[in-house]
């Protein structure tokens, strides 16, 4: 029997045991993916246990992303430039250490909108936490016309672009968004903003902004934001947060399973369900 979890502290928020069970039951594999809630203080000899335990690996959230690359004994080159781990995989004894939120956007965005090539869009991301952080790296390797970054606290985005280390990237006050007459084609809320239960719903003037085509926010409950409920009404075309959380599910189902899943329409409905549940 193949084995594999989520970590957190909370953990039981986290939707990831629906999506992998989901892939176990499609593909008839012998296993189980559970959620496991570990204190900080514990993350270390929980980590050691699974891997002695016989487990294939481990998803990593929230607040253990950065303290588990400590754990880890190789990692990948976007982990390793994010210090931030959502993966860990055992194999051969060695404990791997892999960052897919980045990616999970990218691999989103290209099947929501085919035609369009990143490489020739301005984009403009709002925030610059943990996942505006992996999005910017992945979108650096695809090599757009520039990269902005927005956010309350302006070091931070400073830092995140001294980490990504693109060459047309340019921070700015989250603020700016709505002052300064900037233009992008892409914009991508990466800030929990419009998250079911926040109280703050939606900061930004679409109408202010030039040339905007498209709108991802990466908040997936709800599966409309405010956000995209207003640029929808501006006609620029909109993405929720959901198909980033499956595609960020890929690579891990395989690492754990051995078989690559497909995002389909039935997980979306199966997700989606739960979302309505949950509301
Ligand atoms: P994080 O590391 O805590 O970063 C949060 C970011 O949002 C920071 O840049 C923070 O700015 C900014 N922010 C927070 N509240 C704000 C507000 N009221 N107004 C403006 N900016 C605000 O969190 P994270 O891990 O990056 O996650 C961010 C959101 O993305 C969460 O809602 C999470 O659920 C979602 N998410 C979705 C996926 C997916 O697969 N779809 C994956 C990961 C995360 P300061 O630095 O100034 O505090």
């Amino acid at each position: 029997m193949k084995k594999a979890a989520v970590i957190g502290f909370p953990v039981k928020h986290s939707w990831s045991p629906i999506i992998h069970n989901y892939w176990i039951k499609e593909h008839g594999i012998l296993g189980e993916y559970k959620k496991i809630e570990v204190h900080p203080s514990d993350l270390k000899s929980l980590v050691i246990s699974k891997k002695e335990q016989g487990f294939s690996g481990l998803n990593i959230t929230i607040p253990h992303k950065e303290k588990a690359t400590e754990i880890c004994d190789e990692l990948s080159e976007s982990a390793r430039v994010l210090q931030a781990v959502n993966l860990i995989t055992f194999k051969n004894n060695i404990i791997y250490g892999d960052n897919t939120d980045g990616d999970g956007f990218v691999e989103s965005f290209k099947e929501d909108f085919p035609d369009i090539n990143l490489s020739s869009l301005r984009i403009g991301i709002l925030g610059a936490g943990g996942a505006a952080k992996s999005i910017a790296l992945s979108l650096s390797k695809e090599n757009p016309k520039k990269i902005f970054v927005f956010n309350r606290n302006i070091d931070r985005a400073e830092k995140l672009l001294e980490k990504v280390n693109f060459h047309a990237a340019e921070p700015f006050h989250i603020d700016d968004i709505n002052l300064k007459k900037l233009s992008f084609d892409l914009l991508i809320n990466a800030t929990p903003v419009g998250m079911a239960g926040m109280t703050d719903t939606n900061f930004i003037n679409f109408k202010n902004i030039g040339g905007i085509e498209f709108f991802a926010d990466i908040v997936y409950n709800p599966e409309n934001t405010e956000s995209m409920i207003l640029a929808r009404s501006q006609n620029i075309k909109t993405m929720g947060g959901l198909g980033m959380l499956l595609y960020q599910a890929v690579p891990s189902f395989e690492s754990f399973f051995g078989v690559r899943p497909e995002v389909s329409n039935g997980l979306k409905q199966h997700i989606l369900e739960h979302i309505r549940r949950v509301k």
